[in-house]
């Protein structure tokens, strides 16, 4: 495994560069992920040779891009086991995706005092959109809790959920503490209460195996930036009972039927959500960093990360005064780990890191509900990922404790 990510590493130019005079150890995947060649690539021939506007045209041009295009919705579709095309539709992003589902659910699933559910692990992402949703319908938000180690508390998933809950949304993964959640026994839960069970993947699919039929997911959301695809592309997994029941929140070209003086007809799906020129080349972009990710496996990217943080814990305790949030059973849990050094503000702490060539994280991380019940104002995160490796996790290591020294013993 070792070798395999040291392998992988050379398909990434930008890790190759010196930053601060150190070599630069990428551990902000969390945020967002570096791109390998061959999605590059595929960007610049798409611009070089393909670009046109999609659905339109009928001219070669045309033609070439609509299929790329249309190619690589049906890549997307394979890749997370959709049922059909239709099922998958493109998006900026998981914010988006939820965004756009908060919305389009109001009218067809919310009335006032009903209930959504969701966690304390939540993304911010996943809090505000049904936030301003229950304020606009007086519906109740509530919150499910954790347990010490930073599982959901399944006894309180059961008490949450109730007769009047009609929406739950919950992460597949932590974006802080890399908990991976069982969504499948959730969405069971919610089901039994009739409710709508949508997910947060924006964690979870770029680092395992996910099958939304086998989850029964009726709605799933992820982000192509962090699997290794361009910014401003992601996707909105729907069930075609559901996008069928719903109504898009944005009109205009591409997704019209007919349209009258008065009034319009939609396109069948998926397309009757995709209003205006879509993100043509992040599309492409995104079939080719899923082509890349297949032909490593999703199952071999998991075990690589679980064993690079089981090779890093026993390290890591040996710090003193360092506490790492999330389970204590490595297996629950992806790449991600956010820590704090007692007596060294985070954000200090990731300056320091970045002189030695370290990029870590430091911040609330979009969760400051998890900040208050964590009693943690912030905390730093490293995330890794398929390129990282042993040495990038020994460089991790050293840097922490050198910048633990600098800050509490004044060391240089
Ligand atoms: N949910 C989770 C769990 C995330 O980690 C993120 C990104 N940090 C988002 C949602 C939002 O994703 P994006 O910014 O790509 O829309």
């Amino acid at each position: 495994m070792t070798f395999q990510s040291e392998k992988w590493k050379k398909d990434f130019p930008i890790l190759n560069q010196v930053v601060n005079d150190e070599p630069l150890v990428y551990l902000d995947n969390a945020a967002t992920s570096q791109k390998p060649e061959v999605v590059l690539d595929a960007l610049k021939t798409y611009y070089l040779t393909n670009n046109a506007n999609v659905h339109r045209g009928v001219h070669t041009l045309a033609e070439r891009a609509t299929s790329q295009y249309e190619n690589a919705r049906e890549t997307v579709r394979r890749f997370i086991n959709a049922r059909e095309t239709a099922e998958v539709l493109f998006t900026r992003g998981t914010t988006t995706s939820l965004n756009w589902l908060a919305q389009s659910l109001e009218d067809t699933v919310i009335e006032p005092g009903d209930e959504i559910v969701i966690s304390y692990m939540e993304h911010h992402s996943n809090i505000i959109p049904w936030q301003q949703l229950a304020k606009r319908k007086q519906a109740k938000l509530n919150y499910i809790e954790l347990t010490e180690d930073g599982h959901l508390d399944m006894e309180n998933a059961r008490k949450q959920m109730t007769e009047k809950t009609k929406i739950v949304s919950l992460t597949h993964v932590s974006n802080v503490m890399g908990v991976v959640n069982p969504i499948r026994e959730l969405a069971d839960l919610a089901h039994s209460k009739n409710a709508v069970m949508v997910v947060d993947g924006a964690q979870a699919v770029p680092h395992m195996p996910v099958d939304v039929e086998a989850l029964d997911a009726d709605f799933y959301a992820f982000s192509g930036h962090k699997m290794l695809g361009p910014t401003g592309i992601g996707v909105l997994y729907g069930k075609r009972n559901w996008l069928e029941r719903i109504e898009p929140i944005e009109f205009g070209g591409e997704m019209i039927d007919f349209v009258g003086l008065q009034d319009s007809t939609w396109k069948e799906l998926p397309w009757k959500f995709e209003a205006g020129t879509p993100n043509i080349s992040g599309a492409i972009g995104l079939a080719k960093a899923i082509d890349y990710l297949e032909t490593i496996g999703m199952d071999a990217i998991m075990s690589h990360e679980q064993e690079v943080v089981k090779y890093l814990m026993p390290k890591l305790e040996k710090i003193e005064g360092l506490t790492i949030y999330g389970p204590k059973n490595l297996n629950d849990r992806t790449g991600v780990i956010a820590f704090n050094i007692e007596g060294i503000h985070p954000h200090d702490l990731a300056t320091a890191m970045d002189m030695e060539g370290v990029a870590v994280r430091a911040g609330h991380h979009c969760t400051q509900p998890l900040m208050n019940y964590l009693s943690q104002p912030a905390t730093a995160r490293a995330s890794f990922y398929l390129y990282n490796t042993f040495s990038d996790a020994d460089k991790f290591v050293e840097a922490l404790i050198a910048t633990k020294e600098f800050f509490l013993n004044g060391l240089d």
